[in-house]
């Protein structure tokens, strides 16, 4: 992969005024899905995805099976042959290690949301505080507001994603939104790629973590919501370019493990 004018993860078109010369930029080494997916869990492992060995991330391939990380590794050590294939009831295709018991959520959204591909769920250290206390984190600064709208907040959740009926319900709750907090439990968000998927990561666990720093010092005053929302539709919507492609170096560079 490279930032280049024919990743089809990228409106080009749209940022042409921002990056008039994207071609120049051949930033990452070709990688397969399954290494993407590794580097994904390791990358959001260092932004706070990061209670022990729980959480899961899914990508729904075109012949309808999933990738998944295993249900034994913590998301900082999983290396790209520990990726899961499995099938649409989450039965293991490919791989020796275990699928999550959870995985019935996943299953259920990726059945219900065809216009999603990656499917990310964890107790993420800052998104965790504001489920808890079912309120939306205000959007205080740039990165917060790299992804337009509020997550949804779902207070029904049972406490596990194992149950078949409280999966299902919280897919629908879910809805069309893109991300979720899960009432004491932790996040869920949906994405069409794994760029998308990374940028709406990372940006809610920064907006959870900013907007308790600032209400720690009594509070600010929130960006404006037409700058907040126009900022997020442009990065969100038309693929960020070179900021997953840098996490994915550093990551290859503190472990290049991870690609095996
Ligand atoms: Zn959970």
């Amino acid at each position: 992969m490279s930032a280049n004018p024919n990743d089809p993860t990228i409106n080009w078109e749209k940022l042409a005024p921002l990056i008039p010369h994207p071609g120049r930029f051949p930033i990452l080494q070709e990688l397969s899905t399954k290494q993407q997916v590794a580097l994904l869990c390791r990358v959001l492992f260092q932004e706070g995805y990061n209670d022990h060995i729980a959480g899961h991330v899914t990508y729904r391939q075109d012949d309808g099976t999933m990738l998944v990380n295993p249900w034994e590794l913590a998301w900082d050590e999983v290396c790209a042959s520990d990726i899961l294939t499995i099938d649409a009831n989450g039965k293991v295709l490919d791989g020796r290690w275990n699928v999550t018991p959870a995985i019935n959520v996943h299953r259920d959204m990726h059945t219900l949301r065809h216009d999603v591909r990656v499917v990310i769920h964890n107790h993420s250290e800052w998104g965790s505080v504001w489920a808890a206390c079912k309120r939306v984190p205000p959007i205080y600064d740039q990165t917060s507001a790299l992804v337009d709208t509020d997550p949804a907040i779902y207070d029904e959740y049972l406490g596990t994603v194992n149950d078949e009926s409280a999966g299902r319900a919280a897919v629908e709750a879910l809805g069309e939104h893109k991300w979720a907090l899960l009432a004491n439990h932790g996040v869920f968000l949906v994405a069409r790629d794994i760029r998308q998927a990374h940028l709406r990561a990372i940006t809610l666990e920064w907006r959870c973590r900013l907007a308790w720093r600032v209400e720690q010092l009594g509070g600010g005053s929130p960006l404006a919501p037409q700058v907040a929302a126009g900022m997020g539709a442009m990065t969100d919507g038309n693929g960020f370019p070179f900021l997953w492609e840098a996490m994915a170096r550093r990551e290859i560079r503190r472990d290049p493990r991870v690609l095996e």
